[in-house]
């Protein structure tokens, strides 16, 4: 064979090799989404096993404080990154364990990233594996912690909800006894006093609601409903108030439309909607409310020309307590639970409800139920 010849088997042959060891290292690569191997072998036996069937953060770490070992849940959460711990507290952790020998078990808040202020919330244990190695394990309570910081916020929203007309109370029924020969005064404090009390009702009532909505599945005593039922009864409901106001109430769009859901809720939720578009509009303004169907959704929008909301405040109106003017939403007697008990009804129903608005030009706020199934339910020959 000449040496052109010989050449060319080389360069084949390294070629074959080659292309070989890239598809065992991609081949290795991708198990390496299961975990992080190791750099070091001499983790004791055992121990690398464990490690791979948690499902919790789990790391193995050398005397210079490599990863050695490393389980699924801790690349994902993102504790360890490049055959390191990411977060310092962590690591002071582990060389604290080194130096003392004495495990440790702690509660640690992490951060969730590079950016942002979002932390994670684990319980971290860290202890000496035989002479050379320091075993860390993480389990992630961020969820429990989430839920537990909501439970505590709402508690003290209502009580702080609950104190102000409460201590209205008191001090308006202490002050009817000196003013007994006063009617004139007597008639005032009664006066504030049967506001407050109202306010007082409101706001228990809407707190029941709100619980009644989280822990009940609606669905469940559903019926078939005519939206134009469910609108007229939130229209008549509002009545008193849109006359007080000078507000017309137009009602347009889709007829004969019909959802499953429970009644009660459904007209509740439009009543809150269509309460608010009179409350945050100038008096004698216009809200209308228009329904429409399009491929098996429902929408009904309730659309006033009042105040709007701030497109920072949007995302938030929806929020137990949250009110854009705290001190005048609170004058006009506003709880700021009316949206999210409608978000609880809609979402319960299976739908949504979304927000449109602008600041001086008006908002539109839009429920979207399912249809109910025209096929099996409404009678022959459907009108709409
Ligand atoms: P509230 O009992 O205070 O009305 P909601 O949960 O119904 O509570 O509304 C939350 C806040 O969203 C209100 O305080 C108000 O600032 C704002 N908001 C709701 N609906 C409208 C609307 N149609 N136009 C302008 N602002 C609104």
């Amino acid at each position: 064979m000449d040496s052109g010849w010989l050449v060319l088997l080389s360069v084949a042959f390294g070629l074959v090799v080659g292309g070989g060891f890239m598809a065992l290292f991609h081949v290795a690569e991708r198990r390496g989404n299961s975990a992080v191997d190791v750099v070091n072998p001499a983790v004791p036996d055992g121990v690398g096993q464990v490690i791979d069937a948690l499902e919790s953060a789990g790391v193995v770490l050398d005397p210079s404080n490599n990863v050695v070992k490393a389980s699924p849940g801790a690349l994902a959460t993102g504790l360890v990154s490049q055959q390191v711990l990411v977060h310092s507290e962590l690591i002071e952790l582990v060389n604290r364990v080194r130096s003392t020998g004495e495990p440790v078990v702690q509660p640690v808040q992490l951060a969730r990233g590079p950016f942002g202020d979002a932390s994670m919330h684990f319980l971290v244990r860290v202890a000496r594996l035989g002479s050379r190695y320091i075993l860390l394990l993480a389990e992630d309570h961020s969820e429990t912690f989430r839920l537990d910081e909501v439970r505590r916020d709402f508690i003290a929203n209502i009580s702080h909800e609950l104190k102000t007309p409460i201590g209205a109370i008191a001090l308006l029924s202490e002050a009817l006894d000196p003013a007994a020969d006063d009617p004139e005064q007597v008639r005032r404090f009664a006066k504030r006093l049967h506001t407050e009390a109202a306010r007082l009702t409101r706001i228990t009532q809407e707190i029941i609601e709100l619980s009644r909505l989280q822990a009940a599945d609606s669905l469940r005593s559903a019926e078939l409903l005519d939206v134009d039922h469910l609108i007229a009864a939130a229209m008549d409901q509002n009545h008193v108030q849109a006359e007080l106001r000078g507000t017309t109430l137009v009602k347009g769009g889709a007829k004969h439309v019909q959802v499953f859901g429970d009644e009660s809720l459904l007209i509740m939720a439009l009543h809150n909607l269509v309460g608010n578009a009179i409350q945050y509009s100038l008096d004698n303004s216009r809200v209308g409310i228009g329904v429409r169907v399009e491929d098996g959704v429902v929408e009904i929008a309730v659309t006033d020309q009042g105040l709007g909301i701030a497109s920072e405040d949007l995302d938030r109106v929806f929020e137990r307590f949250f009110r854009v003017d705290q001190a005048r939403s609170r004058n006009t007697g506003g709880t700021g639970l009316g949206l999210s008990i409608v978000k609880h009804v809609v979402e319960n129903h299976g739908g949504d409800v979304r927000v449109w608005s602008q600041l001086g030009r008006g908002s539109t706020f839009t429920i979207r139920l399912p249809e109910a199934s025209t096929v099996a339910i409404a009678p022959q020959g459907d009108s709409r």
